[in-house]
């Protein structure tokens, strides 16, 4: 087994490895090229039965494992959205893991709780959200979005299908636009409500959640007789980057008593520029928000910060008390297991503490600014390119664009035609995008969003699209 010493000398050697990993990142194919089950054939059935030296176990991370591992912190990754993560929140993470504190609740590590307790103050102030909100940290914003509409199915049944479950006698309704993300369908089903009774509310031209349908919908669910108990709205949509119009959606609300969720899982760290904060007109009428610093802001995944108006009732929803976890703080400091599904949590607040103190608020806006500038400039190429074509206005970071040859105008054929460059451009490793469907038309997503992307990646990357473009046909 590992001794200090060893733990010391291996310790130094990745700490290189990892440097030179991070340094090198862009000069390796962004993702693996494997046949399935590749990696899984090259790991023994069972495990060994006497200690292998570490050096043997590193040699095989190198040559098993890192062939089949995808490069999300490369500079040439604009697939998804970014997961992105920077050297500060490295270092914290490296901090964490050999700290192994369990932070369920106060007692069980003091520093954890009060750490995250300011973090989200400094959250909050970065964001420009109501001072009057609270913040916890979630694993992800599915599970924050799920805690949302538990709390609301709480607050409506007066703490009774906690207690007793349904009692049949209402069923509600839950609305988002059609453009939101699949995890809201995941919470509607796990919470209860049965995923028919989540009311795809449709969006505007700019793929946007109309709040007159929004408010139609509602009318015509009570006269049907459901009980509408609570609206998701999307700042930043998967598929787009939308942005759903809160101001108008929390008048909806307000005047049908509903909960408004707010889900910027994405776009969220983009308030913490003030030329964007016109998306959060309207957020003091809101019930909860989740944005992901593991997305955007330059922060290991996971880290998603969920902030709510009523922290009451939040606790209301989750507390629970075995005896083995009675301590005599309690009401006097924040347990953070009352404040969401999970008992066990990690210390995720130091790498946001890391985060935010080494790049400063002026080091984070400078970063997400020139990602949108960047953007912008992907965006002008496909503009004044002449086959190819923007297939939505561009809001944040996120270009979303298809090749459209003058000559072809089959629907279909336009369709294989953008599937089949896609896939030519991620087989060929330098760079990774995605896809979506804009209006039922195939398109490919280009985010710039990676911490340390600068323009020559960007310009190597439109290169290559335009190069790939004109080496095949159908
Ligand atoms: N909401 C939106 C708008 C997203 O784009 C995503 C993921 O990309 C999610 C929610 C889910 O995020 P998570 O992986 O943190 O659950």
């Amino acid at each position: 087994m590992m001794n200090s010493h060893d733990f010391r000398k291996y310790a130094h050697q990745f700490v290189d490895w990892m440097a030179d990993y991070l340094e090198n990142i862009d000069q390796r194919p962004v993702k693996p090229n494997l046949k399935p089950h590749s990696i899984y054939q090259k790991i023994p059935d069972l495990p060994p039965q006497k200690s292998q030296s570490m050096q043997e176990i590193f040699d095989d991370f190198r040559n098993i494992v890192m062939p089949g591992v995808t490069h999300w912190q490369s500079p040439n990754f604009f697939a998804y959205f970014p997961a992105n993560a920077s050297y500060p929140s490295v270092l914290a993470e490296m901090l964490t893991a050999t700290l192994g504190a369990q932070c369920m609740i106060w007692e069980t590590s003091p520093a954890a709780a009060e750490l995250e307790e300011k973090m989200m103050k400094w959250l909050i102030a970065l964001l420009g959200l109501p001072e009057k909100f609270t913040g916890v940290i979630q694993d992800t914003a599915s599970t924050a979005t799920l805690t949302a509409i538990l709390t609301a199915r709480e607050q409506a049944t007066g703490w009774k299908c906690n207690r007793s479950g349904f009692d049949g006698r209402q069923r509600f309704r839950i609305y988002c636009s059609n453009q939101a993300h699949s995890s809201i369908d995941k919470a509607v089903a796990i919470a209860g409500f049965g995923k028919e009774n989540l009311v795809k509310i449709d969006v505007d031209d700019k793929l946007r959640m109309s709040s007159l349908h929004l408010k139609r919908a509602i009318q015509k669910d009570i006269a049907s007789g459901f009980s509408p108990l609570c609206v998701i709205a999307t700042l930043g949509t998967t598929s787009t980057t939308a942005i759903d119009p809160l101001s108008a959606i929390a008048r909806v609300c307000k005047e049908f008593s509903l909960w408004l969720h707010v889900d910027a899982a994405f776009a969220g760290t983009a308030l913490a520029l003030p030329e964007y904060r016109w998306m959060i007109e309207g957020v003091d009428n809101i019930d909860s928000f989740v944005f992901n610093p593991h997305k955007w802001m330059f922060t290991n995944f996971d880290c998603s910060a969920y902030f709510v108006r009523n922290k009451d009732i939040l606790i209301k929803t989750f507390e629970i008390l075995p005896e083995y976890l009675k301590t005599g703080m309690r009401g006097k400091v924040n347990d953070y297991r009352d404040w969401g599904i999970q008992l066990g949590r990690r210390f995720r607040a130091l790498k946001l503490w890391f985060v935010l103190r080494n790049f400063g608020v002026e080091g984070i806006q400078e970063r997400l600014r020139e990602h949108i500038r960047l953007a912008s400039l992907v965006a002008d190429r496909v503009m004044h390119a002449a086959n190819f074509e923007m297939m939505t206005e561009r809001t944040l970071n996120l270009v979303c664009f298809r090749y459209h040859p003058v000559e072809i105008s089959d629907e279909a054929q336009l369709d294989r035609l953008n599937e089949l460059l896609l896939s030519k451009l991620n087989e060929g490793g330098k760079l990774y995008l995605t896809h979506t469907r804009v209006k039922g038309q195939y398109s490919l997503r280009l985010v710039i969003g990676q911490t340390y992307v600068q323009r020559l990646h960007v310009e190597k990357a439109w290169q290559t699209i335009l190069e790939t473009s004109k080496s095949f046909q159908l």
